[in-house]
């Protein structure tokens, strides 16, 4: 299995990160994915890649909660450190209107500027879309069908009729975690049923969103095995078919 979203590089790992990548390894993870926040965490981002480089791979971007009124200066160091750090993504990017809508305009051209970077460097994005998935999907349509680049909208929280609207406005994924596991969430598994697994990632987002039956506690990359076999309990499919098609949904994705 492929984690496609994780922070492990964050604080919060940091006293057992070796035994939390082992215990991934055992649960059978492959490979994980390490999106970026802002400029401070590079170097984080990297060394964490670096400790363990056949197992992981980074993406760089600025993170939409990360876009303030620096921005513009974040995003010209950031630019070169895409190319520089061997990153297989530009991410994560995208616009979160939950908490704050103070910097909607910057967080809409800050998404714009770094899809370019995609554009220019053939690289997928990592999109972080929250209450804001109108905003998100005007800035791709500001590139033409044919040079929209793909990429994956990481912990989609919308339901079938919106995975429709962005499976119908490129060649996206959408990234499927923790919250699919949740009581009351029935609105992602329907719409996991509805679009099917071709077009789903696996993803932790830990420390964030841990599954049932870890809901609560700080989730980490071995965890992707409870969703996996949520899933596979709810499609009646096979856990090792699930399995099988989102890895090679994230390999194609990411190219790893
Ligand atoms: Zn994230």
């Amino acid at each position: 299995m492929i984690d496609s979203h994780s922070h492990i590089y964050c604080d919060a790992f940091d006293g057992d990160r070796d035994l939390v990548v082992e215990h991934a390894a055992a649960a059978g993870v492959t490979h994980i994915v390490l999106p970026n926040e802002n400029l401070a965490s590079v170097a984080r981002v990297v060394d964490t890649r670096d400790r363990w480089p056949e197992m992981m791979s980074v993406a760089i971007g600025l993170h939409p909660e990360e876009v303030k009124g620096d921005w513009t200066a974040q995003l010209e160091q950031l630019r070169p450190l895409v190319e520089e750090c061997g990153a297989v993504a530009v991410g994560e990017v995208g616009i979160d209107l939950y908490w704050d809508t103070t910097y909607r305009a910057q967080q809409l051209d800050a998404l714009h500027e770094q899809l370019r970077w995609c554009v220019e460097l053939g690289l997928p994005f990592i999109l972080h879309c929250r209450r804001a998935l109108d905003d998100c999907l005007t800035v791709l349509r500001r590139f033409g069908a044919g040079d929209r680049p793909p990429g994956v909208f990481h912990c989609f929280e919308g339901d079938a009729m919106a995975a429709r609207e962005v499976l119908d406005a490129g060649e996206f994924l959408l990234g499927v975690g923790g919250s699919y596991t949740f009581k009351r969430n029935d609105v992602t598994r329907r719409m996991v049923t509805a679009v099917g697994l071709d077009h789903i990632v696996l993803e932790t987002d830990s420390p964030y969103l841990a599954p049932v039956p870890h809901r609560g506690q700080r989730n980490e990359s071995a965890y992707i095995a409870d969703v996996a076999r949520a899933i596979a309990a709810n499609t009646n499919l096979d856990v090792v078919d699930v399995d099988r098609v989102t890895t090679g949904n994230a390999r194609r994705l990411f190219k790893i």
